[in-house]
């Protein structure tokens, strides 16, 4: 069976090639939730995932009526009519040109990347990529421009995404990647694409596929930040939860640290 890559194991990689070890190949789930604010975070978490699937619900036509009754939180609630009221939302009237939990794949190296997305919006001769985020805090453009998923969403798309461009890929220029806050509705993140991007985000994955492939050893990060809100602190003896919750990229990755939902632990087998 071909490994799986994706923009999250990638994610953990660069950041910390033990946690990568640890949740990929040594297939450790998040130890046990111990405090209040992990299980806040858990609850936050869930009310997440809902969102995505009420989302996308009505993007596959399913009525909002029908929806509205699935709403059982204040949270869920104000990220829904934040979503119904945003006028870009309200445009999508043809659901033909929307593939909503689109997945996409492509061989790296002795991998397949693979990238599950929220939604691909075919508009004008360009396709739209949204991801939908419920964090709490609105991270800064520079962060969520470096991160894996901007990289690898757009790249893939390229890549893997001819079907959707009448059997043609689509230019990186076509392509724009845009994060939609749920709880920031008027301050979408947009970042467009180029081919000297798609040339430099192609050859940082072929490199970490390599690397990742070749790789005798997983040593801990020396970033000890990267430890404060990583679940498998126990297991580094990086000591329990720092109070660190200013930043905002903290808490970004405090949410993505915890979901472990939408992309399954399992992907990667060797
Ligand atoms: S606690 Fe730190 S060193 Fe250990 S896996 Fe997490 S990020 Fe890496």
């Amino acid at each position: 069976m071909t490994a799986i890559l994706s923009q999250s194991s990638l994610q953990d990689y660069v950041e910390c090639a033990r946690r990568f070890e640890l949740r990929y190949l040594k297939r450790i789930a998040y130890p046990a939730i111990e405090s209040e604010p992990a299980l806040e975070n858990e609850k936050h978490q869930q009310e997440g995932e809902y969102f995505h699937r009420l989302v996308q619900r009505y993007l596959i036509g399913i009525p909002k009526e029908q929806l509205d009754r699935l709403v059982n939180s204040d949270n869920l609630q104000r990220w829904w009519e934040n979503f119904l009221a945003n006028p870009d939302f309200r445009g999508f009237k043809d659901l033909r040109n929307l593939h909503p939990e689109a997945t996409l794949s492509a061989p790296l190296g002795n991998y397949r990347l693979l990238a599950k997305y929220d939604l691909i919006a075919i508009q004008n001769n360009r396709a739209l990529i949204y991801d939908w985020k419920t964090y709490r805090k609105r991270p800064r453009n520079e962060w969520l421009s470096a991160r894996m998923q901007t990289r690898v969403y757009r790249a893939l798309l390229v890549r893997a995404g001819a079907h959707l461009n009448n059997g043609k890929p689509f230019e990186p220029e076509q392509i724009e990647m845009i994060y939609w806050f749920a709880e920031f509705p008027n301050e979408s993140a947009r970042f467009t694409y180029t081919q000297d991007q798609y040339k430099r985000d192609s050859d940082l994955l072929a490199k970490l596929a390599d690397e990742i492939q070749s790789a005798s050893s997983h040593p801990p990060t020396d970033d000890r930040t990267k430890c404060n809100y990583c679940p498998y602190r126990s297991y580094c003896d990086r000591g329990v939860r720092a109070g660190d919750a200013s930043q905002a990229e903290a808490e970004m990755e405090a949410e993505e640290l915890f979901d472990v939902n939408f992309e399954q632990i399992g992907e990667i087998a060797f």
